[in-house]
C-alpha cells in the first residue's frame, strides 16, 4: 500500500483516538460496531448512529464532502458509521488551514480536494477490493485442500498462471 501523506501531527492523532475510545469504553453496539468514533457517547445501552438513525426511521447515509465544505461542493453518500469512524477521521489528520480553509486560498482548496481524493480512494479500496484479495486466498487454500497443489491443471485456469512463474518452471 502506498504511503499515507504525512500527517499533520501523528502524536495528536493519537490522543484523538484514545479519547475517542475513553468516551466510549471498549463497549460494542448490539450490531457489532465498536469503531468509537462511531458509537453514541452516554448511550445506554451503547449504541451505534446507524442503529440509532434506524430506529428513528431516518436515513443511515450522510452526505460525505471528500474535500471538505469549505473547499468544494461535491459529496458522496456514505453510510453514517463509516463516515463518521473513517473518513472524518481521515480529514481530522489533514493540516488544518486545508480543511478550515478560512480564508478560501485556492491554492488550499486543491490541495483539499488531493487529499480528499486520496482518503476516499483509500476507503473504497479497503471496501471494494482488500475483501476480494482475502476470498481468493482463502478459496485457494481450500481447492489446495480438496484438490491437491496446482489444483487448476488441466482447467480453463491453466492460461492465467502468472508468466514469470511458468518461465522460472522451464529453466529449473
Ligand atoms: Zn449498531
Amino acid at each position: 500500500m502506498p504511503k499515507k501523506l504525512p500527517q499533520r501531527d501523528p502524536s495528536a492523532a493519537y490522543v484523538r483516538k484514545a479519547i475517542a475510545a475513553r468516551r466510549v469504553g471498549d463497549r460494542k453496539c448490539a450490531c457489532g460496531e465498536s469503531r468509537p468514533e462511531a458509537l453514541i457517547p452516554g448511550s445506554d445501552p451503547i449504541m451505534c448512529h446507524e442503529c440509532w438513525r434506524k430506529q428513528e426511521g431516518k436515513t443511515v447515509m450522510d452526505d460525505h464532502h471528500p474535500a471538505g465544505d469549505a473547499n468544494d461542493p461535491t459529496t458522496i453518500p456514505t453510510p453514517v458509521n463509516d463516515h463518521r469512524a473513517e473518513l472524518n477521521v481521515a480529514q481530522y489528520d489533514w493540516p488544518k488551514p486545508t480543511l478550515e480553509n478560512t480564508d478560501a486560498s485556492p491554492l488550499l482548496a486543491r490541495a483539499a480536494c488531493i487529499r480528499g481524493y486520496l482518503d476516499t480512494n483509500e476507503y473504497l479500496a479497503e471496501r471494494l477490493l482488500l475483501p476480494g484479495a482475502e476470498v481468493y486466498e482463502l478459496l485457494d487454500e481450500l481447492l489446495r485442500e480438496k484438490f491437491g497443489e496446482k489444483w487448476w491443471t488441466n482447467t480453463e485456469l491453466e492460461k492465467f498462471v502468472p508468466k514469470h512463474s511458468s518461465v522460472r518452471r522451464k529453466v529449473s
